[in-house]
């Protein structure tokens, strides 16, 4: 399989979460190799950040990258649409220290990125592979990981809460089912949340446009869920972001139970820890080389020899 890349550069505005400015975010394509990196812009210069498990510096509200001189967060829902459609190789260019938070979804991302297109290089993906069982727990919430050629979820949640309950949903993160079943899926929050992050200074960007909020009976969104299972489509989608963060794309069947960001990110460190024992890099093979095709036997009309005999028109 071949490395990607995105054809064409695509920028967006949109609203902070955190510091509720307005952000620019711009796309470009990048060489082989590369893997996901953030340019992030400011008075003093430009800083760069490859996502790894360790510059995880936030798992709060949200994920955040930082490299000890700037941060970034929020990260995770534009990386799980990198990753969810595929793309290896991608520069993202950001002024202000969060990614737009769009919709609460990864939705604009992909539109965003399937404007950009996807370009094939000439270079076989890499990826790290689960190559044995790994069973990682923490205060009740699980990931399980094993060996899988492809990259499956099987995720769980369960709220206390009349409109959430249990929620339990599997799938082969592929681009088509990343686009169509998680990319929609909105972030969620409780009313008292989102009230106490605002007194204190907190998601100054988060309003019913961003996120679906649930006081203690429903959702406050008037156009209601996008999906009756929404809840844990997003939290496919944010597993998704926060597994790009390791660098290569991770191969491997999932069996999640409540996770959120931060065990996310401390199973991560854990992979890291023990690369040797759980993960193996593989080049995916570049496709068979089409042979080379014989051209068709067409009947060819033969000039008449020289003796006057017709040559019969096929062989
Ligand atoms: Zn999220």
């Amino acid at each position: 399989m071949h490395q990607t890349t995105i054809r064409n550069t695509v920028r967006c505005t949109g609203i902070g979460l955190h510091s509720g400015k307005q952000v620019e975010m711009v796309l470009r394509p990048a060489p082989e190799d590369t893997g996901i990196l953030f340019a992030l812009r400011s008075g003093s210069g430009t800083f760069f950040l490859s996502p790894k498990p360790r510059l995880v510096v936030d798992t709060g509200l949200a994920t955040s990258l930082g490299n000890g001189h700037d941060h970034l967060a929020i990260v995770e829902h534009l990386l799980a649409s990198v990753r969810g459609l595929g793309i290896d190789n991608i520069r993202i260019e950001v002024s202000g220290r969060e990614l737009p938070i769009m919709d609460g979804s990864a939705a604009s991302f992909v539109y965003l990125l399937n404007q950009a297109g996807v370009r094939r290089q000439a270079k076989a993906r890499r990826v790290l592979a689960i190559k044995r069982d790994i069973s990682f727990e923490h205060e009740g919430k699980f990931i399980k990981a094993t060996p899988h050629d492809g990259f499956a979820v099987d995720f769980t949640i369960k709220f206390d809460h009349p409109l959430i309950g249990r929620e339990q949903l599997a799938m082969e993160i592929t681009p088509d089912a990343f686009a169509s079943e998680l990319a929609k899926a909105r972030t969620f929050g409780f009313l008292r949340e989102v009230e106490y992050l605002h007194t204190h200074g907190l998601a100054l960007g988060g309003n019913l446009d961003n996120a679906v909020v649930l006081d203690e009976f429903g959702v406050l969104n008037t156009d209601g869920l996008r999906f009756p299972d929404e809840f844990v489509r997003h939290k496919m989608l944010d597993f998704v972001g926060d597994m790009a963060i390791l660098g290569l794309p991770l191969y491997g069947s999932f069996e999640i139970f409540a996770s959120g960001h931060s065990l996310n990110n401390a199973f991560l460190r854990h992979l890291e820890d023990h690369a040797d024992e759980y993960l193996e890099e593989r080049v995916l093979p570049l496709p068979e080389e089409a042979p080379a095709v014989a051209p068709a036997k067409a009947p060819v009309r033969r000039p008449e020899s020289a003796s006057g005999l017709r040559q019969p028109a096929m062989a």
